[in-house]
């Protein structure tokens, strides 16, 4: 099997590098900018790397002659950082739909599968959040279901929702191509992925505001409190890569099986608030590093238009419906929010521990 992914080198692509070369019958033509997750993989003889970004014409012309000769197309490349999708906007259209657009265009040009990551993002905020309060919910308030959930997002202003809005975009113009000319497709929407390699951890890998999980790992680390944006009440499925790959090798193995649906991947079972995540980080950093300071690292508050700027809205819930999924592709998450938080903590703990160490006893001989 030849398999073409953009964004290779992402968290995702690092991890989906991995599975496929793996198997034996699989090369890869991996295509992103940077290969720091992805280096040991580079002599591998079934890939080959392309350090090109696709949005330039001679790239996109050469991406089109590796995408005419594969079995699939995996399309991860994408700006995924909520706090860049309120302040860079123009950003994030770019990177999460206009630069798809020639993208869905070559794979449905050669009739190759496409495989697109999408976002659980794309369902904006539950119907429930909009209730009075107070009402009892039905599951249809709450519960989010690739096939029926309408989505909600907000007011123009609220640029919290560009993102949202170009992912749904990308999957539209994808389902469109599937209508009318026949594009084979399956659509992933990821609930909330995490594990080793995931993004950056600010002020150690990195400057910038990535997700909530490395945020909350960095700040341990360094010994700076955890910031709980808006009380930390907004609620979230956390899911391990590993649980993700999964899914996502279903469907490239049997595509035969899962072509033209669309897949919520996430763990039901791993429901929690953000305070509850920063206080099970807390619980995992203790039980990993047998250090019971971080028993009560501290945790602070901050509004979100402090933390993110104007435009930021949250999305109050992501719990979805995965049993069409879990028949479908005979997959179910394994991997509890306890063990992915051992992983992570072990990693970067493996990484970092040293410099937490060297830190919290220069504080206390301050
Ligand atoms: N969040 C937080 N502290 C942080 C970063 C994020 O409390 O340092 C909150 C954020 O407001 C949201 C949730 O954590 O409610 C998840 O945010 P993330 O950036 O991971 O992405 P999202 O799931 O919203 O796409």
């Amino acid at each position: 099997m030849n398999i073409i992914v953009t964004g290779c080198a992402g968290f995702i692509g690092s991890h989906l590098l991995e599975r496929l070369l793996a198997q034996p019958d699989v090369r890869v033509t991996g295509w992103d900018l940077d290969d720091r997750r992805i280096i040991p993989l580079l002599d591998h003889p079934r890939l080959t790397f392309r350090q090109a970004s696709y949005t330039e014409p001679a790239a996109l012309a050469w991406l089109e002659q590796d995408v005419a000769q594969a079995d699939w197309l995996v399309h991860l490349g994408a700006v995924c950082q909520p706090a860049r999708y309120n302040t860079e906007p123009l950003l994030t259209i770019h990177a999460n739909f206009l630069d798809s657009v020639p993208i869905v265009e070559m794979a449905s040009r050669h009739g190759v599968p496409l495989l697109f990551t999408s976002t659980s993002e794309v369902y904006g905020r539950t119907l429930g959040s909009y209730a009075p309060a107070g009402q009892v919910l039905a599951p249809h308030q709450t519960l989010l279901d690739a096939a029926t959930t309408p989505m909600l997002l907000g007011p123009i202003q609220h640029q919290r929702w560009t993102y949202a809005c170009a992912k749904q975009l990308t999957e539209r113009l994808i389902y469109a191509h599937h209508h009318d000319r026949g594009l084979p497709f399956a659509i992933v929407r990821p609930f909330n992925f995490f594990g080793p390699r995931m993004d950056y951890l600010p002020g150690l890998e990195g400057e910038g505001t990535p997700r909530v999980l490395p945020m909350f790992v960095s700040a341990v680390l360094r010994g700076e409190p955890m910031q709980l944006v808006d009380g930390g009440h907004a609620r979230r499925t956390i899911t391990s890569i590993h649980d993700a790959i999964d899914a996502l090798m279903a469907i490239i193995e049997r595509p035969q099986a899962f072509l033209n649906h669309f897949y919520n991947i996430g763990n039901p079972a791993n429901e929690v608030s953000m305070r509850e995540l920063a206080e099970q980080l807390r619980l995992a950093f203790a039980r990993m590093t047998g250090e019971a300071r971080f028993l009560d690292h501290p945790i602070e508050e901050v509004s979100g238009g402090a933390f993110y700027g104007p435009g930021y809205e949250d999305c109050d819930r992501r719990i979805m419906d995965i049993t069409q999924e879990q028949a479908r592709l005979a997959w179910f998450p394994q991997h509890s929010l306890q063990a992915l938080l051992d992983e992570v903590v072990d990693y970067y703990w493996a990484r970092f521990g040293d410099s937490s160490r060297r830190a919290a006893t220069e504080d206390v001989r301050a």
